[in-house]
């Protein structure tokens, strides 16, 4: 019989009850206790949706409370020094917290031994998706052990109420080569002592009455660093060996194995599963790749998307498989972890119906997955009707003439490869911006948001309960952009900005004056913690009705002869973070931003805003995870970007903003995009990514932060002017301007105003000693 399987479940909870229970636990309003009885009650109502959806590989262990790769990591008591742990026994809450978080400074930490100055492990992207992992930190010393058998707990929740879960297990390759060592050490020379606490918790696992597992080792979709090939041979064999009575499902995900096909197909387990969402093409090659008796998992239906499967095609290639032999041992399954995609639809009352026919969420691909398995097992008969309301919603919407705007069309097939030059090349421009900006040596500015207190928050939810009208609303944020505007110009910031208080998220603030975007009311997914986006739908041709922005960053112009920064979100950035249509391809999508994009700074730049910046804090994000895919994407990222920076006249600044350090795989690209001024996040690496711009010469201007706005701490002028004159000796002096590290919105006035103030002072002081 097929299987109907899946991978892993949406951990935040329908409601983002695990978002309010951390928050009530870090708050101390709450017990341990509650936290897990919250975690707990969310687990088993997973259960229940997965059944009911008649999915028969339940995955457990999928559950974390804050990060499963950081979970996993105390796990194994892959802990470093500094937080709290004694060295044996499970870490606890509080360490587990102050690894994710950083120290806080509360009693419980105190009580755990956990130091102040405690900080966060690093925190970065799960491959190329927006959920963000901790980042373990390693060393040769460690010891690893299986000291917390999560596990097996997992197992046996599912089996006291009558389920025995497939537990997931984050394989031990990609747990090591998605950390770091700290030590000079290479994270794979832990591995040989790392394999027997993984054997350990096989072992466990098989006694305790487990009969699949779950293995994930998504880095077997990425380009292997040296030594990987060896590592997983020898791993997979010791896991094997450890439990032989185990069935091991070797998971692989969010793109084709393609020249680690052949890898993937001879280590030792009962089963591989493939992500044919992303790579339908490697089913043929791995049909030929994998043994007989072997199990195929295929994950046919998109866990990183949000539209409905068409189930005719994903039944074609589970039949494909079929035929070659895998009939008797064929499970279907999302192509990924459900992690990236809201819980269901069912609570989404206010989406446009046809839309809504067209969509699906965790819960509803679950029963597209039960679906698919019973054709495979009693014909397509047995499960008709769900056959056509697939085919129906499809059929509506090829039909839909709204997806489709003529106008659209017509502007991208008349967009030229000149509307992605701007008029003079950058030494040109720079002298044009020189004499209307008049700006001195190291400009001060910042990257765009003041603090969005609780002040401006209760304003939104006053709006949004139709206890205010727009335009009171609007009256009260122009006195907030009144008010930060006076504050720059008194500090002496030399490009000041209007502050986004109008905005609620970069992205979602542009979606909902645009055309083609829809928006759903609970469809959150987990980015980090209990930290949660609902990414807005792009499903329709992308247009601009009317200017978005130009109001108040005209308004904020009128209140001051210093040159006003209007503020944009790039298209790139408006792509990544949405999720978005797949029947027109993702570049066209782009470049209908970059269209709108491009309307609105051509409108900020008649309405007098003499500089224009163009966040694209996602650009590296949508960097495709192998080497090979990288220069297409760059050339349409690059060429989108361009598209919507162009349009203005010499004299016209264009900035961009990317909040991350990592730039020396892309800086080419990111020279490319051609911003007279680029800032970036530097402020944390102490200027380390410097390190790129001295291997190539960035040519135009650079602000790299000097004020590390992720820490709640006010930087000294000293330190300041001490990151800046590192900056100094890799870039010239006249193309380098200060600010921030990243929006200010997440911080607080009582830290912007002090440190913004030792900021200008900073700029004063270096300015002065140049002369
Ligand atoms: N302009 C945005 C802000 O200042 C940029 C945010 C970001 O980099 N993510 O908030
Ligand atoms: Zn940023």
């Amino acid at each position: 019989m097929t299987i109907a399987a899946n991978l892993g479940y949406p951990r935040i909870g329908p409601r983002r009850e695990l978002k309010s229970a951390l928050e009530a636990f870090w708050a101390g309003t709450t017990a341990e206790a509650d936290l897990h009885a919250t975690a707990a009650a969310l687990r088993a109502g997973a259960r229940a949706v997965q059944q009911g959806c008649g999915i028969s590989h339940l995955p457990s262990a999928d559950f974390a409370l804050y990060d499963h790769v950081l979970e996993t990591a105390c796990a194994f008591g892959l802990i470093p020094p500094g937080y709290g742990w004694s060295g044996d026994g499970p870490a606890s809450l509080a360490t587990v917290f102050a690894l994710a978080r950083g120290a806080r400074g509360s009693a419980a930490e105190r009580a755990a031994g956990i130091p102040a100055g405690a900080v966060a492990l690093e925190m970065t992207k799960w491959f190329d998706t927006n959920y963000h992992y901790m980042v373990p930190r390693l060393s040769a010393a460690m010891r690893p052990r299986l000291l917390d058998n999560r596990w097996v707990r997992a197992l046996r929740e599912g089996l006291q109420h009558g389920t025995r879960t497939r537990p997931v297990l984050l394989g031990p390759v990609s747990l090591l080569l998605l950390s770091k060592a700290e030590d000079g050490s290479r994270p794979l020379d832990l591995l040989p002592a790392l394999l027997p606490a993984y054997a350990d918790a096989l072992r466990f696992l098989a006694e305790a009455g487990a009969v699949w597992v779950q293995v994930d080792e998504p880095c077997l979709v990425t380009d292997l660093p040296p030594g990987a090939v060896e590592a997983y041979r020898t791993a997979f064999r010791a896991l094997a060996d450890a439990a032989p009575g185990l069935h091991l499902l070797l998971a692989t995900y969010f793109e084709g194995l393609r020249d680690n096909l052949g890898l993937a197909a001879s280590l030792p387990v009962a089963g591989l599963h493939l992500d044919l969402a992303r790579a339908p093409d490697q089913l043929d090659a791995a049909l030929l790749a994998l043994p007989r008796d072997r199990w195929l998992s295929l994950g046919v239906v998109d866990g990183r998307n949000v539209w409905r499967t068409d189930l005719r095609a994903a039944l074609a290639q589970l039949r494909t498989a079929e035929v070659a032999g895998f009939g008797r041992r064929l499970m279907v399954a999302p192509s990924c972890s459900l992690l990236h995609v809201p819980h269901s639809l069912a609570m989404e009352t206010a989406l446009d119906p046809a839309l809504k026919r067209r969509l699906a969420f965790a819960t509803e691909k679950l029963k597209e997955v039960a679906t698919l398995a019973r054709a495979l097992d009693e014909g397509e008969r047995a499960v008709a009707a769900v056959f056509e309301e697939s085919d129906r919603a499809l059929a509506e919407e090829r039909a839909d003439a709204r997806l489709n705007d003529p106008a659209v069309a017509t502007r991208l097939a008349a967009a030229t490869p000149a509307m992605e030059q701007r008029r003079s090349p950058y030494p040109r421009r720079a002298e044009a911006q020189a004499a209307r900006l008049g700006l001195p040596e190291l400009p001060v500015t910042s990257i765009g948001s003041w603090p969005q207190t609780d002040e401006v928050r209760k304003l939104r939810a006053r709006l949004a309960r139709g206890e205010f009208d727009q335009a009171r609303y609007d009256a009260e944020m122009r006195r907030l952009t009144a008010e930060a505007v006076r504050w720059q110009e008194e500090i002496g910031v030399d490009v000041p900005v209007h502050g986004e208080f109008e905005r609620n998220d970069m992205v979602k603030y542009f979606a909902e004056r645009l055309a083609g975007y829809a928006f759903t009311r609970h469809g959150w997914v987990q980015s980090y913690g209990s930290r949660c986006v609902a990414p807005p739908i792009i499903w329709a041709d992308v247009s601009r009705p009317a200017p978005m922005t130009v109001r108040w960053s005209a308004y904020a112009q009128s209140l001051t002869n210093k040159p006003m920064k209007g503020m944009l979100t790039g298209p790139v950035t408006m792509l990544q973070w949405s999720f978005e249509r797949t029947d027109i391809p993702r570049e066209t999508v782009c470049r209908q931003i970059a269209l709108a994009i491009r309307d609105e700074v051509s409108d900020l730049e008649a309405a007098g805003i003499p500089i224009v910046q163009i966040d694209e804090p996602a650009f590296r994000e949508g960097l495709p995870l192998r080497q090979a895919d990288r220069a297409d994407y760059l050339r349409w990222a690059v060429a989108c970007f361009r598209l919507s920076a162009s349009v203005v006249r010499d004299e016209t600044q264009i900035h961009t903003h990317m909040c991350y350090s990592e730039f020396n795989d892309i800086m080419e690209s990111v020279a490319a995009m051609d911003a007279d001024v680029i800032s970036i996040e530097t402020a944390r690496s102490d200027m380390d990514l410097l390190e790129a711009f001295a291997v190539f010469d960035y040519p135009n201007e650079i602000g790299p932060g000097v004020w590390d706005i992720h820490s709640p701490r006010v930087p000294s002028t000293e330190e300041m002017i001490r990151l800046a004159a590192r900056a100094a000796r890799r870039i010239p002096r006249r193309r380098l301007w200060l600010n921030p590290d990243c929006g200010c919105k997440t911080r607080g006035w009582a830290e912007v105003k002090p440190a913004m103030a030792n900021l200008v002072a900073a700029a004063r002081r270096l300015r002065a000693e140049a002369v």
